[in-house]
């Protein structure tokens, strides 16, 4: 019963495919529905239906789609995980939009001075509006932070040495390093200190003809706690002043807003490290920046010149659409309050239980509306987190949607959830399908909705 391939390329919806795809893509799609018939047929249970032209076509069409899809697609956050490495990190403020829709579209003034008629540099971009709202004498941007760290460790401390505290030796997701960021910057490794207390005669023991900077790394993505001692940035400063060495900082978050009063478990600012008087100072552009991928080195100008000029720059490089979307989000920050509106990642790490509950409701009860009777909606206090390695300690409360659907477990929902064409990522807690309203966006919902509703189907 098993048509052959000639024929179903003869049927018309196929042959309608093949109008408008490529006949290889569409050849495929037939063997892949003919096989899966083949081994159907020999476990038994098909119907005869199945083997018929509609069906048939049917699946082909499916198939066909599926083959097209792109790679990369857009989903549905439901973990409540705000800055989701695996799901792409920080999404754009909508001043990015603009911003990338006309620089990706039209030439621009990328490496051109306009006011010279001569050659520029795409890194000049940027640079001002960075130390206006740093205070940084000069700054440049690469690829992502981890650039920014071997650019900046090339530049200024290769075939020389750098101190680093040994409570700092970071790792961070994806397997970058700091000792190995070192070795391949040409840089070696002075460790002081102990993993939980690191004073600054530990520095200044440390410091002979060859060390060239000394290094704070930030404690992304983990916490000592007890029995601790930091050297702060203001130490370091000051110990690196002592010692006529200067002082990096690789901040890796670098948020540029003081969350103190709104998140109980605050980050210094980059501005603050600036003002300590740190020589230069590195931060991820996605992060709690909540922009686009990008390594911003902010610092004294003879060290920033120093890097401009630097062989490594060029293959470190960011394009312009990182470029245009980042000073689109920059420029959010001239007014703090504004950035705490407009840049997603902010907007929400901040909302509190009461927004929350009040988001919560309003989306059970549109789902609810939406949605067959088969599908349950509960809400339930729990908490969210930040993510992307920042902020370790920090459980924020939110209220959570509850999703259960007659016959399906947990594991079932989160597993055709995220199957589904528009993928929902949710989590799964004691039991219970959850969906986190502080990363949910607007404009998910009918997506959600309908996605939900197929569950049920
Ligand atoms: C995240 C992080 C990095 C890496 O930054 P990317 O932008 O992901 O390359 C480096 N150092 C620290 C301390 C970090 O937190």
């Amino acid at each position: 019963m098993i048509p052959k391939v000639d024929r179903v390329l003869e049927w018309e919806a196929v042959r309608a495919l093949l109008a408008n795809h490529p006949r290889e893509l569409v050849l495929k799609a037939v063997r892949l529905v003919l096989d899966r018939l083949r081994s159907g047929a020999r476990a038994g249970g098909l119907s005869d239906a199945a083997f018929g032209e509609a069906a048939v076509c049917a699946e082909v069409a499916r198939e066909l789609r599926l083959l097209i899809q792109p790679s990369l697609k857009r989903v549905i956050n439901g973990s409540g995980i705000v800055i989701h490495t695996n799901l792409g990190r920080s999404i754009l403020p909508e001043a990015a939009r603009e911003a990338l829709n006309t620089i990706a579209f039209s030439y621009s003034n990328l490496e051109f001075n306009l006011d010279d008629g001569v050659r520029g540099s795409r890194y000049s971009h940027v640079e001002a509006l960075l130390c206006e709202l740093t205070g940084a004498e000069a700054a440049i941007v690469v690829n992502n932070n981890a650039a920014a760290v071997l650019l900046t460790l090339s530049a200024m401390a290769a075939g020389r040495e750098a101190v680093v505290s040994r409570g700092e030796l970071v790792e961070i997701g994806g397997s970058f390093r700091i000792p190995e960021v070192m070795k391949l910057s040409g840089v070696t490794l002075k460790e002081v200190g102990t993993t939980n207390r690191t004073h600054a005669k530990d520095y200044l023991g440390a410091v002979n003809e060859n060390t060239a900077v000394f290094l704070k790394v930030h404690c992304s993505n983990f916490a000592v706690l007890g029995f601790t001692k930091e050297v702060t940035a203001e130490e370091m400063v000051e110990l690196g002043r002592q010692a006529d060495v200067p002082v990096l900082a690789d901040m890796g978050s670098g948020n540029l807003v003081d969350l103190s009063n709104r998140l109980p478990c605050p980050e210094p600012t980059v501005q603050d490290f600036v003002r300590a008087g740190v020589d230069v100072i590195t931060f991820s552009g996605d992060k709690l920046l909540g922009g686009p991928q990008a390594g911003i080195i902010v610092g004294k100008k003879p060290f920033i010149e120093a890097m401009k000029k630097h062989q490594l720059l060029r293959a470190l490089r960011m394009d312009k659409l990182t470029l245009a979307s980042l000073e689109a989000t920059l420029a959010l920050y001239r007014d703090e309050m504004v950035a705490l509106k407009e840049v997603p990642t902010l907007r929400m790490l901040t909302a509190t239980l009461p927004e929350l509950t009040a988001r919560a409701k309003k989306i059970a009860g549109r789902l609810r509306h939406r949605t067959p009777d088969a599908v349950n909606f509960k809400l339930s206090e729990g908490f969210s987190q930040a993510g992307g390695g920042t902020l370790p300690l920090l459980n924020l409360p939110t209220m959570l949607i509850e999703v259960a659907v007659e016959g399906l477990t947990p594991n079932d929902i989160e597993a055709r959830l995220r199957g589904m064409e528009i993928p929902v990522i949710g989590r799964i807690n004691k039991n219970a399908f959850l969906l986190d309203p502080r990363t949910l966006q607007d404009a998910d919902l009918d997506d959600l909705a309908a996605a939900l509703s197929a569950l049920a189907s």
